[in-house]
């Protein structure tokens, strides 16, 4: 079996509290459902739009937030069961880079201590191997090991997002979640930080969850696509099959958006009408049916199941 990590049937609600008294008076329904798996040292990428569940199932996967249903299958084990203590010993295998290069690091440390810290929380590394740690993973994201007598605000996003990379990296992870971790940057370094997660999968054998919205990123640098709408997975395929085959009327939008990714010579931009449902209060029946310009009767009131297309890729949808 060469998946390193497996979700089966991820769920989490946020309570939405309300009225005098701040009681729940419902949930945001954020992932609902979700399942899939990654192969060692492939990219996984799951897109949507803003608020489709896309982070939460990133966090949820790292028990950032805690699942209400679900297996989160890492290495074999199920970590969903694992208690703190065990999932602490566990962080140093699988690591989140943050959208936000800004926020993530601490502006009152210096890099030589943002980069010791998860060094000395997972290992039992001499301060010598530390030091030595930093220099080699600042010089492997493109930084220069003298880097590590400053503070993060003395750098640029770009520079503060292969620090974060570093700091990410330097216990020597196998899965790495990036939860859009380019769009807090000017596009003229988006392809230079994408270029270097690349260069690092292939030179430490990582294995990536990829979280993004940038469906020509997705492609450039997915194994497989999951798209994402109101929590579920609606349509997932191996990476050149999904932008050739989109089979899901919500992915035949969202590539129609992007007209250089379209296949054939139609290149007909599918306008969706209306915003994405509050997730709190989903629709019936498809989840995409308020915005679906081929919806029926039967969407209306009734979930579709996933289908199976061809190998390894499926959508969820009553047309097929
Ligand atoms: Fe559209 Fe119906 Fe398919 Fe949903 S199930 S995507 S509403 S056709
Ligand atoms: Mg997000």
């Amino acid at each position: 079996n060469k998946s390193l990590l497996a979700v089966e049937g991820l769920r989490k609600y946020f309570p939405l509290k309300g009225g005098v008294f701040n009681k729940t008076i419902g949930y945001v329904r954020a992932v609902e459902e979700v399942s899939f798996c990654v192969n060692k040292k492939e990219t996984f990428s799951l897109v949507g739009e803003s608020g489709c569940g896309k982070s939460t199932t990133g966090r949820t996967i790292l028990r950032l937030e805690e699942p209400d249903e679900g297996r989160i299958i890492f290495n074999g084990e199920d970590i969903n069961g694992y208690g703190k203590e065990s999932m602490r010993r566990m962080r140093r295998h699988m690591q989140m880079v943050f959208q936000n290069p800004y926020n993530s690091l601490n502006p009152r440390m210096k890099i030589k201590a943002l980069l010791a810290e998860p060094l000395q929380t997972h290992t039992v590394l001499s301060s010598k191997e530390i030091r030595g740690k930093i220099d080699e993973m600042l010089e492997r994201v493109g930084l220069s090991a003298s880097y590590k007598e400053r503070y993060a605000h003395q750098f640029s996003g770009g520079q503060r997002q292969r620090i974060s990379i570093a700091r990410a990296l330097i216990t020597n992870p196998a899965l790495v979640i990036a939860d859009e971790p380019t769009s807090a940057l000017d596009v003229s370094i988006q392809s230079q930080i994408i270029n270097l997660l690349m260069q690092l999968q292939d030179e430490l054998e990582l294995t990536y969850v990829f979280i993004s919205h940038d469906l020509n990123v997705v492609r450039h640098i997915s194994s497989v696509v999951g798209v994402m709408y109101l929590g579920r997975i609606v349509e997932q395929a191996p990476t050149e099959e999904l932008f050739a085959r989109p089979s899901h009327p919500y992915t035949q939008a969202l590539l129609s958006a992007v007209p250089s990714l379209l296949p054939g010579k139609k290149k007909e931009r599918i306008i969706l009408s209306g915003d994405v449902p509050n997730p709190a209060d989903p629709p019936k029946g498809c989840p995409f049916h308020l915005r679906c310009r081929y919806a029926m009767d039967r969407c209306r009131t009734e979930l579709p199941q996933s289908v199976a297309l061809s190998d390894g890729h499926w959508a969820s949808c009553h047309l097929l």
